[in-house]
């Protein structure tokens, strides 16, 4: 349900709005528009006639309800793009994240030499895991705690926010205090005890689309997170599973403007993980921006050869450098920046 107030709804009007919205049972969300404020009413609408009466209240001019399931992330309820800071970098609207680093967190000298190289060859974030969710136990599994703070220490280093996966609803706090973007990996987008988590804290989360996820059930994942008080979400289209076996996943490129259309949050493309395909990554950069990507995310590594996890799919950092450079007036056409 949408409580759309009249322009000149005093603030005590949209307060007892709310107070009735919540005698309801809904949870009240308001957005505060330049010409009005609107309120998200949110939560079980089964058999409740009661509503209607919401109408009634001083101060209100209409109440429509919100067809889609997922409420709070879209359009219906907030038409504009949502934008926000994580650290001085702007995500959304007219923003573009150009987040780029290793796949995982290997050393003190590893990161610091990606993180210097990438920030000089126009990347605006960090990424690197310390926590992996890798398909074999025997596998590489992250510095852990050793590896938040070499990414604090190259976030000190570089002024370059961070953004490193979260893997469990255990670590969030204690992946929370290093780091400013909390990922959640493609297997863990319908952890829903940790997106709550994730709802409670203060950092914005970068949430990874299920590699066997619909963009309804990604949508719904991020609702998880809006609903538990974290506004500041960005989705990620990282590939998804098809028949098709010569890249590593099929990047979803229409899910990409689909999102857009259905969503306000913005939307971050990973075409790394969404092709595996080293030589791919450009011409899929440039496409993600043509469908409406607030945001790239690439995996760079100084030596590939010898990276711990997915070398194969890693940018040199003069390969990083060139698709920075390309993708300029792709983000011109698009009046993005980063
Ligand atoms: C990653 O970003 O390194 C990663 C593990 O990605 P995904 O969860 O999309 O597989
Ligand atoms: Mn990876």
């Amino acid at each position: 349900m949408i409580v759309v107030m009249k322009s000149d709804a005093t603030p005590d009007q949209v307060e007892k709005a709310m107070r009735r919205i919540e005698s309801l049972g809904l949870k009240p969300h308001p957005i505060h528009g330049v010409e009005r404020t609107v309120i998200g009413a949110v939560g079980d609408e089964r058999g409740k006639s009661a509503f209607e009466s919401l109408i009634e209240i001083e101060g209100v001019e209409n109440v429509i309800p919100i067809l889609k399931p997922f409420k709070l992330a879209s359009r219906e309820l907030k038409a504009e793009p949502s934008e926000f800071n994580v650290g001085p970098v702007r995500i959304g609207g007219k923003g573009f994240a150009l987040i780029a680093g290793p796949c995982s967190v290997e050393s003190e000298e590893q990161i610091l030499d990606v993180a210097r190289q990438v920030k000089a060859r126009g990347a605006n974030m960090l990424r690197g895991g310390a926590f992996k969710p890798r398909t074999s136990p025997y596998s590489f599994q992250g510095l852990e705690d050793e590896g938040l703070r070499l990414l604090a220490k190259a976030r000190e280093e570089t002024g370059l926010p961070i953004v490193t996966e979260v893997l469990s609803s255990e670590d969030v706090a204690r992946v929370a205090e290093f780091t400013d973007v909390l990922q959640v990996g493609a297997r863990n987008m319908q952890n829903y005890s940790l997106l709550k988590k994730l709802g409670k804290t203060d950092r914005a989360v970068l949430l990874k689309r299920g590699m066997m996820c619909t963009i309804k059930e990604t949508l719904m994942a991020a609702e998880y997170i809006l609903t538990s008080g974290n506004p500041r979400v960005m989705l990620c289209e990282r590939g998804i599973r098809t028949f098709e076996d010569s890249t590593r996943n099929t990047l979803d490129l229409a899910a990409v403007a689909l999102m857009k259309d259905w969503s306000h949050l913005p939307v971050i493309v990973d075409p790394t993980h969404g092709t595996g395909v080293r030589q791919l990554i450009p011409r899929m950069c440039k496409a993600a921006i043509a469908a409406g990507a607030d945001g790239l995310m690439v995996e760079v590594h100084t030596h590939p050869e010898e990276a711990l996890s997915d070398g194969f799919q890693a940018l040199l950092p003069d390969q990083f450098l060139e698709l920075s450079t390309d993708i300029k007036p792709y983000l011109a056409i698009e009046g993005k920046q980063t």
